[in-house]
């Protein structure tokens, strides 16, 4: 009878043992349960995330969109995401009203591209700072191919409130904002090919058209002047100095022209050696008559390029205005192609303005 009892009471041990470790085995795969639901749940948000994120190309609003959906997802209090610029990083956008220096060390992380998470029951800013109230603080770097291009900061008043373990997802966050900013930027740049003519960095034929055609359907009634400009003997130039060298004259034209524009006038290449410019704001006829007489003068008076033997070149220009000269964009040309021709008759190097029609 007593071998029966000591042989039950050792069952019963062994018996509880066994339970024991099976709920701690079991314990133990619901938290493996929980934390693999935990990872899932952060790979479908970032998926949701980047999904978000690039759901358009454009780069208006891109990074307040992301720094909107920061501070939502993680409840932040503040979370400011910084760009390179010229070397620097530059607050891009932030949800705190003030703008604040961040502090030394949360600056030396930034610049060092390295993340963190910094938790100080003291506050982690000065007392008489803004953000005084800061206790916990994360910080993750979105690099493009390895290079440093911006970093996010988010900070909350509760102390511990970001842990290590929240650098992972931040760190996927990044990486999605780094794909939509460089897509931004490469639809930028396309947006830039689209309009621009390569050699002379200037607008093309066909967006000069466009922006003078949506102006005009804007406001019929705004009058605009249209400056047609022709280089002089071109052939020459490139027949004697060679190809390379023309472009280099052209380049130089353009510049001098610029130099000579305001900021609501628009240039354009419009063919080879033909420039336009599309002048919106402009007193009176004279006045405009001036200012290209102005380019002229300007053009032939400087040497052309850089190359050793020196070159001067000038120019022809005619002038016209809208509506003076006709309803429609292309009439407004044409009578400045016109006022163009004329001068290239009379001598070339001058400026012919249908408003006045007097050669110099
Ligand atoms: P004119 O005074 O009558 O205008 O004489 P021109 O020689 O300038 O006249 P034309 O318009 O016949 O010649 C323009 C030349 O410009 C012909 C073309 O080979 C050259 N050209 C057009 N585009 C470019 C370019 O992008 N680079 C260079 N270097 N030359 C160009
Ligand atoms: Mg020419
Ligand atoms: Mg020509």
């Amino acid at each position: 009878m007593e071998d029966y009892k000591l042989l039950y009471e050792e069952m019963l041990r062994k018996f509880t043992q066994y339970k024991i470790s099976v709920e701690k085995e079991i314990q133990k795969l619901k938290l493996q349960n929980l934390e693999v639901e935990q990872k899932l749940n952060n790979i479908s948000n970032i998926v949701e995330i980047g999904k978000y994120i690039n759901s358009s190309i454009s780069s208006d609003n891109l990074t307040s969109r992301i720094n909107d959906m920061i501070v939502g997802i993680f409840g932040a209090t503040y979370s400011t995401i910084y760009l390179n610029k010229d070397g620097e990083m530059a607050v891009k956008v932030t949800n705190s009203n003030i703008c604040e220096k961040p502090s030394k060390e949360i600056e030396l992380y930034i610049r060092s591209g390295r993340e963190f998470v910094i938790n100080y029951e003291s506050g982690i800013y000065p007392n008489e700072s803004v953000k005084s109230n800061i206790h916990s603080i994360m910080g993750t770097p979105i690099c493009i191919r390895n290079e440093l291009v911006g970093y996010i900061v988010v900070e909350h008043t509760l102390m511990d409130f970001f842990e290590k373990e929240n650098l992972k997802f931040m760190a996927g966050i990044a990486s999605q904002t780094a794909i939509a900013i460089e897509n931004a930027n490469l639809y930028g740049k396309l947006q830039e090919v689209a309009i621009k003519d390569p050699l002379l960095s200037i607008y093309n034929r066909r967006y000069f058209y466009n922006f003078i055609e949506c102006r005009m359907n804007l406001n019929k009634k705004r009058r605009f002047s249209i400056v047609m400009i022709d280089i002089d003997d071109f052939k020459v130039v490139n027949d004697t100095y060679g190809h390379q060298c023309g472009d280099e004259v052209l380049r130089f034209a353009t510049e001098i022209i610029k130099q000579h524009l305001s900021e609501t006038d628009i240039l354009a290449r419009y063919g080879g050696e033909e420039i336009i410019i599309y002048i919106e704001e402009f007193e009176n006829e004279d006045r405009v008559f001036e200012r290209i007489e102005g380019i002229r003068q300007h053009l032939c008076s400087e040497r052309a390029g850089n190359s050793q033997v020196p070159i001067y070149i000038t120019a022809s220009f005619g002038i016209s205005f809208y509506p003076n000269d006709g309803d429609e964009l292309d009439d407004v040309v044409e009578v400045a192609d016109k006022m163009l021709y004329k001068v290239k008759q009379n001598n070339k190097n001058g400026v012919l303005s249908s408003a006045k029609e007097c050669v110099f």
